[in-house]
């Protein structure tokens, strides 16, 4: 699965304008700067995603990529943008609303949190918006390789301990790291097992 082209095809502003559902999709979400570049390209093994999500302009939109035919990869980037007002951040979350709402080929979201600082304010409110939209996420630790080996374990416990009152979080936490390669193949995992579902 993993080792096939991945395409940048769309990029949607809006709700009207998102791709036609043809496929089964994933997602990853996750404040700017957590690696969700780092990750999603050492699962693929391309580049596409950094250069196509860090073009300004597409920072602000859902961008769909083409996995070899068989799966869609959904960039939705964060609220970590230091330029963005109000009525932009209100408008995105319009958007991530009817998007996790309507899109029925969306197995689910991959929620990325930096291992070394656990939830932040804008995670929090992110998985609220999908236990409201009751659409299936994964919390997935990041830059594993920057908390100490000992301290590993408990922290994805302590974000395990986190998840029980979300009701659309699944319960495993994952910890990756995209320098050292941990993770990476427990992700291809997670998500080959979506689509034999
Ligand atoms: P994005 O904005 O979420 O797409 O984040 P990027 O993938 O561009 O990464 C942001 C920064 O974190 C870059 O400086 C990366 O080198 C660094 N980074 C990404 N993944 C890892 C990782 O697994 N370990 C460490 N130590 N740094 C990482």
């Amino acid at each position: 699965l993993f080792a096939r082209e991945c395409l940048f095809f769309a990029g949607a502003t809006s709700v009207e304008i998102l791709p036609p559902i043809t496929r089964p999709e994933i997602a990853f979400a996750g404040r700017s700067n957590v690696g969700k570049s780092s990750l999603v390209n050492a699962m693929t093994g391309r580049k596409t995603l950094a250069r196509v999500s860090h073009t300004p302009g597409r920072t602000q939109q859902l961008n769909f990529f083409d996995l070899g035919g068989h799966l869609n990869i959904v960039d939705m980037p964060g609220y970590g943008y230091a330029a963005v007002s109000k009525t932009k951040i209100a408008e995105w979350g319009v958007l991530i609303e009817s998007y996790l709402r309507g899109r029925t080929s969306l197995q689910r979201v991959y929620l990325l949190v930096d291992a070394r600082h656990g939830f932040k304010e804008v995670d929090h409110a992110q998985m609220t918006a999908f236990d409201r939209a009751a659409a299936s996420y994964q919390v997935v630790l990041t830059k594993g390789d920057a908390v100490k080996a000992a301290d590993r374990a408990a922290r994805v416990a302590e974000t395990e301990a986190a998840l029980a009152k979300h009701p659309a979080a699944y319960p495993q936490v994952i910890l990756t790291s995209s320098e050292t390669g941990a993770g990476i193949p427990e992700m291809r995992e997670s998500v080959a097992r979506l689509l034999a579902e």
